[in-house]
């Protein structure tokens, strides 16, 4: 049955996400000392090591530092806090899609300001009305269900992230009818953002959070050096795209393989098309955005996605200054932009797009 399915598919995810974090340690601990990395004068920092499900997904906090506790501690409380804001199912924005409309926090109202402005810079490829459709889906009660075309078609003509009414001064919003928003493709990425945030006013200067494979980093490793990123190969568990070495940065990844469902032999994945209302299917497997803003990283790995390759390398032309990408496309193609060149390493065969 496919719900079996998708309950399995979610724990390989789970596994796989250890995995990949286990990797990210492996790889950024060399010079490690116990817990902790070498500083070079022969000490070592403390770090502070947490693990949660929280946002539908499994999190990861590593955190060096003196302070690290007191700062892992403040951290998970933001964990919290946004996940009850951000919420369609039971936060803030669930009462917000009830009702139609609302007054909001200054965290929902901030979200949803950066989700439209990537609305409008993707040509709509990112549209978090997308929500009614996601649901049809089955992606978020996981009673996963192809909708009958006429299903989809009538509940597109509420997706349309334009017509979101809103006012930054009071923080009101207001809802079309049948219209409801989804933050799920960009608010880990902006959670993400405010622990770092977080961890800088508790005076760290050195992690690596990992929010469900959305990872972000605050300084580099204690050592100074980058840290080392794995990139999950979308369909060997075992293996890696490869690794990015970086530092104060964010390091996310969209992939169909995330999660997904199999009706008739044919595979249904969570990153719906905004333009079909079905899954997107523009020849990516797999988007990586390595972006310093990351609810921006987030919303476009999305976006870049659905658009597919080549609209994604003209849409990282314009905006090459912004953000880098890794590609991998269905037939297997790697590819990395130019601002990545001396930082990913792979060992698979991959071009670099200039
Ligand atoms: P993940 O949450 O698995 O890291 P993404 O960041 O790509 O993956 O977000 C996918 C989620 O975003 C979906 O589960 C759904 O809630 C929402 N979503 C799906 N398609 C779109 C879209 N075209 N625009 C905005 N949000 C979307
Ligand atoms: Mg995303």
């Amino acid at each position: 049955m496919n719900m079996k399915n998708g309950g399995k598919k979610r724990r390989r995810l789970v596994i796989h996400l250890i995995l990949l974090f286990s990797l990210c340690h492996v790889l950024a601990g060399c010079g490690r000392k116990q817990d902790g990395f070498s500083t070079g004068d022969g000490s070592t920092p403390p770090v502070e090591k947490r693990q949660m499900i929280a946002m539908d997904t499994f999190m990861q906090l590593q955190i060096y530092g003196e302070n690290a506790k007191t700062a892992a501690d403040a951290a998970t409380q933001e964990i919290a806090r946004l996940e009850a804001l951000f919420s369609a199912q039971d936060g803030e924005v669930a009462r917000l899609n009830e009702a139609h409309g609302g007054t909001v926090s200054e965290d929902t109202a901030a979200l949803l300001q950066k989700a439209v402005q990537l609305y409008e810079e993707t040509d709509g490829a990112f549209d978090i009305t997308i929500y009614p459709v996601v649901k049809a889906w089955g992606f978020i009660d996981k009673e996963y269900r192809v909708p009958k075309i006429e299903t989809i078609l009538q509940l597109l003509e509420a997706v349309d992230a334009s017509a979101i009414g809103f006012d930054a001064q009071t923080g009101r919003v207001e809802l079309p009818e049948r219209a409801e928003l989804d933050f799920g493709g960009i608010a880990k990425g902006y959670t993400s953002d405010r622990l770092i945030e977080v961890l800088k006013e508790n005076k760290i200067t050195s992690a690596m959070l990992n929010l469900g494979g959305n990872v972000a980093l605050l300084g580099g490793k204690p050592d100074g050096s980058e840290f080392k990123i794995a990139i999950a190969h979308p369909e060997e568990q075992e293996k890696y795209l490869g690794i990015v070495s970086v530092k104060d940065t964010s390091v996310i990844t969209s992939g169909g393989y995330e999660r997904f469902f199999e009706r008739d032999g044919e595979i249904y994945h969570h990153i719906i098309d905004p333009a079909t209302g079905y899954p997107a299917r523009q020849g990516l497997a797999s988007v990586t955005i390595v972006c310093a803003d990351g609810a921006r990283a987030d919303g476009l790995s999305t976006a870049l996605f659905v658009m597919g390759k080549e609209k994604a390398v003209s849409f990282w032309r314009e905006h090459r200054t912004e953000f880098d990408c890794v590609l991998y496309t269905a037939e297997g193609g790697l590819f990395v932009t130019g601002g990545l060149k001396d930082c990913f390493s792979s060992a698979y065969e991959f071009q670099v797009i200039e």
